[in-house]
């Protein structure tokens, strides 16, 4: 397995909305087995193919807390889908291609979803915590979307701003 390279927030591929993924071959299998090593290594709960440059349907997460504690649980999504959004909570959020900047998202409380997974099989999935806005995050991501358009244009702003000071610093 290999760990990729995280495009970030200046990238244009983050705003591209992912074309569906028509056969899950090995090749496709391999990127998405890539995509989770690069999501543990990060580390991070959920990784979408756009953020590694590649614009097809595909994600991976894992919402267990704590991934080399309680053991490893990926779950690898091509063409995720979601079906049905309920209820509402806030909660801090951050993304791998906006490094070290968190903000409080409201997104919905629970979530049902469809996905292939790595056999072909059709998924889905109902769930609320962690899980739920990982999936939301991510779908997101398929769509062109980051979690910062959620937000007020102030705050969002301001990440932009941040992250700039951020990367000029990185560089240095
Ligand atoms: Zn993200």
């Amino acid at each position: 397995m290999a760990i990729l390279k995280i495009v970030t927030l200046s990238d244009p591929i983050l705003r591209v909305k992912c074309t569906p993924v028509a056969h899950i071959d090995k090749k496709m299998i391999k990127v998405a087995e890539d995509m989770v090593e690069t999501m543990y290594a990060a580390p991070g709960v959920g990784l979408a193919a756009n953020q590694v440059g590649l614009n097809f349907q595909l994600a991976v997460v894992d919402a267990t807390r704590d991934p080399e504690k309680y053991g490893k649980n990926p779950i690898i999504l091509f063409n995720p889908k979601i079906l049905e959004l309920s209820g509402k909570k806030t909660n801090e959020e951050g993304c791998l291609s906006i490094p070290g900047l968190f903000e409080e998202v409201t997104r919905a409380a629970k979530v049902k979803a469809t996905y292939t997974d790595q056999n072909g099989k059709e998924q889905i999935v109902e769930t609320d915590g962690l899980l739920a806005q990982a999936l939301q995050h991510e779908i997101d991501h398929l769509n062109g979307k980051l979690y910062i358009d959620h937000l007020s244009s102030i705050k969002r702003n301001l990440i932009k701003k941040k992250f700039k000071k951020y990367r000029t610093h990185e560089a240095e």
